[in-house]
């Protein structure tokens, strides 16, 4: 079973046909993260090359997994319509957003951005996205049948409850570093990824 860090494994390639020294990003995909140590936080999860560009995805972790109680479906999913519109909308990051959607374990979103900025430097970004959330009044965004998927699953009072909660973990210094654990392998010898 391989163990990784969070390092990242840069490897420098000669590509002769072009005449000169490449360097081929050859970045460890993800790392396993050990659920019984996460607090809520803002973390990397891993960091993709597209072409030359850096896109990092990061995890907007709003519970603590397996111990509190996790998002609603329907809160969750008003949440992803209420973030997802500030996100796209944001004057300072919108260009930058690539995805924004839940986690299958309802306990926090991910967000994909281009670059590879620091957990921390998304926290400004995050503080007016929850707070938006947060002080939400009206019609959830898109939540209709011609732009939803499943235009009654919504809950904008719980999701409002959980924006303020996890806007209070963003405004007083959100937890930033993963514990790192082994990463498993399947039966038949897959590597398991969680993202
Ligand atoms: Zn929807």
């Amino acid at each position: 079973m391989a163990y990784y860090d969070h390092s990242f494994l840069w490897s420098f390639v000669p590509k002769s046909e072009r005449g000169g020294m490449v360097i081929i990003m050859d970045l460890i995909p993800s790392f396993q993260v050990d659920h019984t140590k996460i607090v809520p936080g803002i973390y990397e999860s891993r960091v993709d090359t597209v072409e030359k560009d850096f896109v990092t995805t990061f995890d907007i972790r709003m519970k603590t997994p397996n111990v509190e109680p996790v998002i609603h479906p329907n809160a969750m999913h008003t949440i992803e319509h209420i973030v997802a519109t500030f996100l796209r909308n944001d004057e300072e990051w919108k260009d930058r957003i690539v995805y924004w959607g839940p986690m299958g374990c309802l306990t926090g979103c991910y967000l994909i951005v281009k670059g590879r900025p620091k957990p921390n430097e998304l926290t400004p970004l995050l503080i007016r996205a929850f707070r938006f959330c947060a002080e939400y009044e009206g019609e959830v965004p898109g939540a209709t049948p011609i732009n939803c998927g499943n235009y009654l699953l919504h809950d904008l009072n719980m999701a409002k409850y959980e924006a303020k909660r996890y806007l209070e973990i963003l405004e007083n210094s959100p937890c930033y570093t993963y514990p790192i654990a082994n990463r498993i392998e399947t039966e038949k010898g897959q590597v398991f990824f969680d993202s």
